[in-house]
């Protein structure tokens, strides 16, 4: 188990990276931070691999408190985005070269790297150096690395960021499979929400060095907590419109909606509800966004619809992802129905 405790880690010249963090992941936990582009993610992770020194606050791992420890006696493996394998080295030599530094007698060693090496499929490729494997070998690679001195923790930084679409999808799969396997305590840095989505236990999104909500992938896909996390999740942005509670209703652009439980008359909200739980129908209803058709996307299997909905003076844009035997034509009128679940911020 992870534990950090106030976890603050502030740069020279005022960038608070990581600002006051507390987080517990679960021993075994397949754990995701997942964030925008500066937001600390990197920061973090090396903060807990050693790798930086906190500004203040905590970090224990199991029962030992880590903060002060050098990395090495953390027990932690890291692999980094750009994998950071020593390119004078072949693939024998870089997997087990934590293993070299730990003063593993050779054959030992040599005899584990070719172990860890078999379970990845590089079995062919021992006697290679980096600059001889394509990207998706030289991320096994690095991978081996990690997994041969078996850790209590992986921190996985991006790790498949470098590797082509395709690629991407193989080897999350497979990542996930190995840890599975391993059963070792994981924390793997993304900016890709579906990448957090599709292989996590539980995801921390973070903004600007702080937490802003954790949860199972469901939980923080079907109940943002801030409509930052609503818009940062999902492959198609939620609709996120203005409504008031009035008259016993949710009246949000135009729409007449059921009361959801615990809301009383006049209070603003702003509802959530993504384009997959919106059915578009052709006739008029008092519970539905009425708009003109604006855009039609085609997804593969289904299609991307953008109402403009008009609302007094005001215009919105609804989308409603609709089955592929349902394609409305720009310009049509049309009546975005909203399905639950739906969030209220
Ligand atoms: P992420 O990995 O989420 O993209 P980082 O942890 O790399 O974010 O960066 C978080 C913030 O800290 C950014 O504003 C970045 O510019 C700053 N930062 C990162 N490393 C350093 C450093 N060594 N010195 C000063 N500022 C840094
Ligand atoms: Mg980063």
């Amino acid at each position: 188990m992870i534990s950090l405790h106030g976890l603050t880690k502030e740069f020279p010249g005022g960038v608070r990276a990581v600002d006051a963090l507390d987080l517990e992941i679960a021993d075994g936990e397949f754990f995701a931070l997942l964030g925008p582009s500066g937001c600390g993610k990197t920061t973090l992770l090396r903060t807990i691999a050693g790798l930086e020194t906190p500004t203040s606050g905590r970090i224990t791992i199991g029962s030992a408190d880590v903060t002060a420890l050098p990395p090495g006696r953390r027990d932690v493996a890291m692999v980094f985005q750009d994998y950071a394998l020593f390119p004078h080295m072949d693939v024998t030599a870089n997997i087990a070269y934590p293993l070299r530094i730990k003063k593993v007698p050779r054959a030992e060693r040599e005899a584990k790297a070719a172990e860890t090496a078999a379970r990845l499929s590089l079995s062919e490729l021992l006697a290679r150096r980096p600059g001889q494997l394509s990207g998706g070998q030289q991320q096994r690679v690095a991978l081996a690395r990690a997994i041969a001195c078996h850790p209590t923790v992986f921190l996985f930084d991006e790790p498949l960021s470098n590797l082509d679409a395709r690629m991407r999808l193989e080897a999350r799969t497979f990542l996930k499979r190995l840890q599975r396997e391993l059963a070792v305590t994981t924390v793997f840095v993304t900016h890709d929400q579906s990448e957090a989505l599709a292989m996590a236990d539980r995801i921390a999104v973070m903004s600007a060095g702080r937490i802003m909500q954790v949860g199972t992938p469901s939980e923080v896909f079907q109940r943002p907590s801030s409509t930052f996390v609503a818009s940062f999740i999902g492959s198609t942005p939620m609709n996120l419109l203005p409504g008031v509670v009035k008259d016993g209703a949710l009246r949000v652009a135009g729409a007449v909606l059921p009361l959801p439980a615990g809301l009383a008359g006049g209070e603003e909200i702003v509802y959530g509800l993504r384009p997959e739980y919106m059915d578009l129908s052709a006739s008029a209803r008092e519970d539905a966004f009425a708009g003109r058709v604006s855009v039609v996307e085609n997804l593969g299997t289904s299609f991307l619809v953008t109402l403009e909905v008009t609302e007094g003076s005001g215009e919105h844009l609804v989308q409603a992802v609709v089955p592929e035997d349902a394609e409305p034509a720009p310009g049509d009128a049309a009546w975005a129905v909203p399905r639950h679940p739906r969030a209220l911020m």
